[in-house]
């Protein structure tokens, strides 16, 4: 009997942490995920994985895998495809580029690749094609930030960018931390937050959850503060006009660190508009009670250090740069900047160990489709000239993107469409041609974390990828090869020596990370801003005072107001939509990875949750099949009757793959189908902001 191995992988899950796993393998099979064993301590625990990660085994064989190239052989989306052997797959696609090169249109060709679907950081999703689009020529390319585009312009605006957040280690210090429209038990952003956060309650702090959803996150919380969608500026006015007005504004804060106050001071007391945003103004559109409003307030201004730590939920809907806004204003406002336990508010990367990728070539994109609504330009006939083939790598790009429907009518316009996934995805079934890409265990990489600490993993393959499955660095080595920019591309080397190529430019130990997996640099744990508080002279922000900045004249630009103001949000005129959606990301799904794994699926099958008292009013009962509609389409699935939702609130988790029934209707649950392409102010995504009705359906 052969050995057991263990060997160390990461789980690279677009989840918002990285994680380290041991795969064991006996006889060159899979036969459980582990994790290391690392020393803990409280400061410094085990990266510890979550039960996406540790479900890996059965996404490998999961009944979606796709194991050789397969070629279209029914129309788009119908599911026909034939298998083709490699050197066919390869020989057709490179005939196509050739045939777009002779014409000098490479603009013709949309290259969409990002979250959704597996990707490593080394060699692999983004980068492998990246290099390669570099050094065959200009192309169209989707850009865009889908995760925190709000948040990210009002970083920019307000302290001159992102700004490296504090180390997750210092929640322990805090004591008052409002999860707002955070869920860290479930999705997981940054690892460890969770712990860190249960670490700070153990040591006396107060933790309130402010969501529109009782989540998994409300085990951490000592409080739940249900709030409506969309009106997370009108609520944190509502707290700032309580610290004014109670003279708990941290005065000597605001004048030496930021500027700007005196036009969100004005706004507060109505000096414009008449209207004091009294907590009792924000009841009526928050939901949330004068009377919590006012303690929140109360407590968020005298307790300190107070973490304000919000998710990307918030920023996600129609004026999503106001819920951002008015968090950093608020931080400022209660002086919790800067400080151990505190924080800003911001987008809160911290960014990982320097480590050079793979070298572009010398071509650059053409033109740039925006990553949320670039189906509503190709549908509107504005890209001229149009597109002609699209190659998707690592990219669920109908699922992920708002409004699925236009998503794929754009796609069925392009003429010939090619995508790498380890899956046959929703996208890969309107695809010409699908090449099988392995999965984390079945390749070699050197993966950086996410963005909150600073970790470098080596993932080493552990196993054998079914039947012909390769990599996107092997894919696209072959396609130079055939282009005549083989060795400019590979420059001689493949995969491995990539990795040895890359880590002899640092002075990392690469014994150790190979023998571990993991390299972790934590010394103290860093306080954003820290030197910024002590010396704002010495240390000033990237903004053109240097401080902080409230007030923000390019705001108006975009139609936007000058300060973080609560701009409401209409529902559809008729009435026929009464009830606000929400999307969140779900705890078995990293977007629309792992909707092909069965164990996760299991552990939380997709169904929309709705109040007990909106159920009652349509006749719904727990567990009924039901029909959710918005302008843009319809879903099939189960009610989840709950109080764990606000009434006029459901909740349709994202990442389920869209899945048509006979009638045309999404019986996946495919939570896009129910969103627009509308976009904030500033272009960024606001899936957040969707309007439904739900009925009784037979099925
Ligand atoms: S999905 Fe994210 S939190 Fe879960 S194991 Fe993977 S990297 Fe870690």
């Amino acid at each position: 009997m052969s050995p057991i191995e263990r060997i160390p992988f990461t789980c690279t899950l677009d989840c918002g942490s990285r994680c380290e796993l041991v795969a064991v393998v006996e006889d060159g099979r899979l036969v459980r995920i582990d994790t290391p064993p690392r020393e803990d301590s409280p400061e410094r625990p085990r990266l510890i994985p979550c039960v996406r990660g540790r479900a890996h085994r059965a996404l490998v064989n999961a009944r979606e895998r796709v194991g050789t190239p397969l070629k279209r052989i029914g129309p788009r989306g119908s599911g026909r495809f034939a298998p083709i052997p490699w050197e066919e797959a390869l020989d057709e696609i490179a005939g196509r580029l050739q045939e777009l090169a002779t014409r000098q249109a490479h603009r013709a060709l949309l290259h969409i690749t990002g979250a959704g679907a597996i990707s490593g950081r080394g060699f692999s999703g983004a980068s492998a094609s990246h290099r390669f689009f570099s050094f065959w020529g200009p192309v169209t390319v989707t850009v865009g930030n889908m995760s925190n585009h709000c948040a990210g312009v009002a970083a920019q605006w307000m302290l001159g960018g992102q700004v490296p957040s504090s180390d997750r280690a210092t929640l322990l210090d805090a004591r008052l931390i409002l999860l707002w429209g955070n869920n860290p038990a479930e999705t997981h952003m940054a690892p460890n937050t969770a712990h860190f956060i249960a670490g700070a309650r153990d040591r006396g702090a107060r933790v309130i959850l402010i969501d529109p959803r009782y989540t998994d996150s409300a085990i951490l919380a000592d409080e739940w503060v249900p709030i409506r969608p969309g009106t997370d500026a009108a609520l944190a006015a509502a707290m700032a006009y309580v610290m004014e007005t109670e003279g708990l504004v941290d005065r000597a804060f605001l004048e030496t660190h930021t500027l700007g106050y005196a036009p969100y001071r004005d706004y507060l007391l109505g000096a414009r508009d008449g209207q004091p945003k009294t907590p009792q103004w924000a009841e009526a559109i928050t939901g949330v009670s004068a009377e919590t409003t006012t303690r929140l307030a109360r407590e968020y201004a005298t307790v300190k250090p107070a973490c304000l730590l919000p998710g990307w939920g918030p920023q996600r809907t129609l004026y999503g740069e106001q819920a951002a806004r008015a968090f950093i204003t608020l931080a400022c406002m209660s002086g919790n900047v800067g400080l151990r336990g505190g924080g800003v508010a911001s987008v809160g990367m911290r960014g990982g160990p320097s480590l050079a990728g793979l070298p572009r070539g010398p071509w650059g994109p053409a033109r740039s489709l925006s990553a949320v609504s670039w189906a509503a330009e190709v549908l509107a006939g504005r890209v001229r000239p149009p597109l002609e083939m699209a190659y998707i790598v690592a990219s669920n790009v109908i699922n992920r993107t708002p409004n699925t429907l236009a998503n794929i009518a754009a796609l069925e316009r392009i003429g010939y469409v090619v995508v790498h996934d380890p899956y046959l995805t929703p996208t890969a079934l309107y695809a010409d041609l699908v090449l099988p890409i392995r999965t984390d265990l079945e390749r070699t990489d050197l993966v950086t974390s996410w963005g909150h600490d600073q970790h470098l993993f080596y993932s080493a393959q552990a196993i054998s990828p079914p039947d012909e499955a390769q990599t996107d660095y092997w894919i696209f080595s072959r396609l130079a090869e055939r282009l005549g920019f083989g060795r400019a591309y590979t420059q001689g080397r493949d995969e491995a020596t990539w990795v040895d190529a890359l880590l002899a430019q640092t002075a990392f130990d690469r014994e150790a990370l190979k023998r571990e997996g993991l390299l972790r640099w934590e010394g103290e744990p860093r306080v954003e801003l820290a030197d910024f508080r002590a010396d704002p002279q010495a240390h000033p922000l990237d903004t053109p005072s240097g401080r902080i900045e409230l007030a923000n004249p390019q705001a108006t630009l975009y139609g936007l107001p000058i300060v973080a103001e609560y701009v409401p949000i209409a529902p559809p005129a008729g009435g026929r939509y009464p009830l606000q959606l929400i999307t969140p990301h779900s705890e078995v799904r990293s977007n629309s990875c792992l909707a092909a794994n069965p164990w996760l699926q299991e552990v939380e099958p997709q169904e929309i949750w709705i109040n007990r008292l909106d159920a009652e009013a349509r006749g719904i009962s727990p567990r009924d099949w039901v029909e959710v509609t918005s302008p843009t389409g319809t879903v099939r699935v189960r009610a989840k009757v709950t109080e764990r939702i606000m009434p006029g609130v459901v909740c349709l988790p994202e990442g389920a793959w869209f899945r048509p029934g006979a009638d045309g209707v999404d019986e996946g649950g495919c939570a896009n189908v129910l969103t627009s392409l509308q976009t904030t102010p500033t272009g960024g995504v606001a899936t957040h902001t969707a309007w439904v009705e739900v009925k009784r359906s037979a099925r």
